[in-house]
């Protein structure tokens, strides 16, 4: 076993933040099995980002910066990194569970014969060397153990938030070796010709807070101005925007909504936290007016501290949260806006 692999996830030529948590994870397996831990970094500015992962843990890093990498495509990406597992047998290979890091492991997992197990929440390196795993099924409503074998390349995707980054270290340097892509632009199937980025895109799977709002956010359509075209939709919208936005700026917070609200239109789609939106996992997770059906749940669950603001004293969010406020959110948030901006001095 030569090494444990991390994925640094890349985005025009970034790494994701998360990918610093990845490196955390799997300095606990390189540690307990006593080999190094390798930062495998694909595409455009690979070699400065692998500079980044020695100063976040890493001890190694595998770079290739050919302009084949560029974008994402699953062939050049997975040919390389099954390459160089079947050359190089590492231990385990882990990435972050992003739709990306996903497709990657489960098809280099795939072309290795190798075992997956995705969504790790937490992870322990058992005494025989085997890799055991926390992860929630069923939507969150069970957590599961499972256990890979001790023989073999264990490949990993990992929950983002669920595990702390190493400690960063701006004087460590990574011992870099470069390597030849696998494929040649000829040899791949699929063409990127253009890219269009989702505008006013928000990045909720990194926050460490979120404030989320749910159908409750059209609660007050009388109060919309004579002559609004469409007066529920004009009070949601002044819902996110004057009561819940002011509360996630004093706490430096993205703003999340149920799937009611984004198909009402009060916010884009990009907010959506669920079962069919993103999946979160912040140190603090604000329920506004949103009831805690099973879908939204499933996105939401596994914060660290959750609190809910609805009127409804039985409303199933209240049985996730562990501090519940029931009353009016239109009275109750902008009365904590205001206590904490006093409070943290804004
Ligand atoms: C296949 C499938 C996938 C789905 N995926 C998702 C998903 O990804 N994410 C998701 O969120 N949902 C998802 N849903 C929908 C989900 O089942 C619920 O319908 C949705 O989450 C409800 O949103 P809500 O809590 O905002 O609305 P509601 O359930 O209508 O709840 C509104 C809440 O606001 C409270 N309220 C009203 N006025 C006030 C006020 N003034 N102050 C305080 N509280 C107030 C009410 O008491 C109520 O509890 C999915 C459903 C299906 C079938």
């Amino acid at each position: 076993m030569s090494a444990v692999y991390v994925w640094i996830e890349t985005f025009n030529g970034k790494a994701l933040n998360s990918s610093w948590e990845a490196l955390g994870a799997g300095k606990t397996i390189a540690a307990a099995a006593g080999v190094p831990l390798t930062a495998i970094v694909f595409g455009e500015n690979a070699a400065a980002i692998a500079a980044e992962s020695g100063a976040h843990g890493a001890d190694k890093a595998i770079v290739s910066e050919d302009a084949t990498f560029n974008g994402f495509r699953l062939e050049p990406y997975a040919a390389l990194l099954s390459k160089l597992v079947s050359d190089n047998k590492p231990k385990a290979v882990l990435a972050i569970g992003t739709a990306r890091g996903r497709e990657l492991l489960s098809a280099s997992a795939a072309d290795t014969d190798s075992s997956l197990i995705t969504e790790a929440t937490s992870l322990e390196v058992q005494a025989d060397g085997a890799i055991k795993v926390t992860r929630p099924v069923y939507a969150g409503k069970i957590i599961s153990e499972a256990v890979g074998s001790s023989a073999g390349t264990q490949f990993l995707t990992l929950r983002g938030r669920a595990f702390k980054p190493n400690p960063e270290n701006a004087a460590a340097k990574a011992e870099v070796t470069t390597v030849p892509p696998v494929l040649a632009e000829a040899d791949i199937a699929t063409k990127i010709e253009s890219f269009e980025e989702e505008v006013g895109t928000v990045n909720l799977t990194d926050a460490a807070i979120i404030v989320s709002g749910g159908r409750a956010m059209a609660n007050n359509p009388k109060d919309a101005p004579a002559g609004a075209a469409d007066a529920t939709v004009w009070k949601a919208q002044d819902g996110f925007d004057n009561t819940l936005k002011p509360l996630a700026d004093v706490l430096g917070a993205a703003v999340g909504a149920s799937r009611a609200a984004v198909d009402a239109g009060y916010i884009p789609y990009a907010h959506q936290v669920g079962q069919t939106g993103k999946v979160v996992s912040p140190d603090l997770y604000i329920a506004c007016g949103i009831s805690g059906a099973i879908q939204h749940q499933a996105g939401m669950r596994t914060s660290k501290v959750i609190v809910a603001i609805n009127k409804d004293a039985e409303a199933p969010i209240f049985k996730l949260a562990r501090y519940g406020l029931v009353g009016d959110l239109y009275q109750i948030v902008p009365a904590l806006t205001a206590e904490l901006k006093k409070r943290l001095g804004k």
